[in-house]
């Protein structure tokens, strides 16, 4: 089997409208959405977005029996410090194959709102990595650790700077995440769209140095343009740190892929 996107929306988030078919048309190998679980959300006026569970599971049911791959279900789960309670009663109801942990926002605004491109830099960058840290100690209960950098997307950060303010941080949080048995997401947007690739090449290697084994990539596609985009690059920067293989999951089981 060959390595497939894990980091995919449809119009089962709050800000896709992506069809599977769209997704199935362009693959053969099994199909995995992820989408937003989001309470009290900034970037949608403070709304509890949660996809409807049941309507999902059907619309994948319906879909497996027209279509030869697997599909399996996923879920990002945007932390939210208040309101973790929601999040694990929500995640109860439901069967996943595979769980995104993902850090958007501080619970006044999303962190690619423009709101932050007027307040200090460095401040910014050091409040995404210590709320980040302590969220991750409070909530893990995930598969993966998605776009670790979402915090800095829209700020010019370069890896002296990452690494000076938030270097500490951010080997906590790998630590963190490789005792969890969190893996570590290549998001794809992240690197190209958000232009953040030297971040991708400074962060690896502390997950590797944490004892980290276990790599996702992720397009984090909310349209189906975007489906598995620089896949290639994303490898070629794990081949240049030694790493070989991708981790899949289904059932939250990890298997490893070799690319
Ligand atoms: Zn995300
Ligand atoms: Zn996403």
């Amino acid at each position: 089997m060959a390595y497939y996107d894990q980091h995919v929306h449809t119009y089962f988030s709050f800000d896709s409208d992506a069809q599977f078919e769209d997704y199935l048309a362009q693959t053969q190998q099994p199909l995995v959405t992820t989408e937003h679980l989001e309470f009290g959300n900034p970037d949608d006026g403070q709304r509890d977005d949660q996809p409807d569970y049941h309507a999902y599971k059907n619309r994948i049911a319906a879909l497996s029996a027209q279509y030869p791959q697997d599909i399996l279900r996923g879920i990002e789960v945007g932390y939210n410090p208040n309101r973790v309670a929601d999040i694990r009663t929500y995640l109860a109801a439901g069967d996943y194959d595979l769980t995104l942990l993902s850090f958007h926002h501080n619970g006044r605004f999303d962190y690619q709102d423009h709101y932050f491109l007027e307040q200090d830099k460095q401040t910014v960058v050091q409040d995404y990595y210590r709320d980040m840290l302590a969220g991750l100690r409070d909530f893990h209960d995930a598969d993966v650790l998605a776009h670790f950098d979402y915090g800095v997307r829209i700020l010019e950060v370069t890896p002296d700077e990452l690494a000076a303010w938030a270097g500490p941080e951010l080997r906590a949080i790998f630590d963190l995440a490789v005792q969890y048995g969190l893996a570590f997401e290549l998001n794809t947007k992240s690197m190209f769209r958000w232009e953040n690739l030297p971040l991708y090449e400074y962060a690896i290697p502390l997950y590797l140095a944490a004892g980290g084994t276990r790599f996702t990539i992720g397009s984090d596609a909310h349209r189906s343009d975007a489906f598995q985009n620089h896949f290639d690059e994303a490898k070629a920067l794990l081949k240049r740190n030694g790493v070989t293989s991708l981790t899949v999951y289904r059932k939250h089981e990890a298997s490893s892929v070799t690319f």
